[in-house]
């Protein structure tokens, strides 16, 4: 941990000193494009298993949890039937998650950029964008609109 992140600013490599080897969790992380069929008859998918981001870049893994997790309710109470519920329920989420977890993905991989030049343009732009430009970007994830 301290050949990783020793180099950080302050906290960080205090805090890895002052944690018992032992108590370090590793747990590796893994991703994948979101699917394009989420579910069959009474069975469907909800969360990472439909659209994983559990690379955190976004924050927006857990945040499309619960937005899931209400459409489906939302669709439940519908009185459709079961079967037409999960299937409404997937194709009101689908094209929203996906395009998240592709947000997510793209932002994961600038921000993880390895080289040198590259990553200095990456901060130079950052810098100079304006605050409303980089607001805008957010509402585009926060507006649910389907
Ligand atoms: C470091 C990190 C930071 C993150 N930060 C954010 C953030 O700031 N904001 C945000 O919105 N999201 C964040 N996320 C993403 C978020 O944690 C996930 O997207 C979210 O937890 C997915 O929820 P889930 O219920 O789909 O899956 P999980 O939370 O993975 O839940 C699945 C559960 O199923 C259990 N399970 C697996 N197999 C079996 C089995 N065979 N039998 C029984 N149980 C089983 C697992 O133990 C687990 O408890 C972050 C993720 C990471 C790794």
């Amino acid at each position: 941990m301290l050949e990783r992140f020793g180099g950080w600013h302050e906290p960080v490599p205090a805090v890895i000193r002052a944690t018992e080897e032992a108590k370090i969790l590793r747990n590796d992380i893994y991703d994948r494009e979101p699917l394009k069929r989420w579910g069959d008859g009474r069975v469907t998918l909800l969360g990472d298993a439909a659209h994983p981001m559990t690379t955190p870049n976004l924050g927006q893994g857990a945040c499309q949890v619960i937005e899931d997790a209400a459409e489906l309710a939302e669709c439940l109470r519908g009185g459709a039937g079961v079967v037409r519920a999960l299937r409404l329920y997937e194709d009101r989420r689908r094209r929203r998650t996906a395009e998240i977890a592709r947000r997510s993905r793209l932002l994961g991989r600038v921000s993880q950029l390895e080289s040198p030049l590259l990553c200095a343009v990456r901060n130079a732009a950052v810098r100079v964008m304006p605050l409303r430009l980089q607001m805008r970007q957010l509402e585009a994830v926060l507006a649910n609109e389907r």
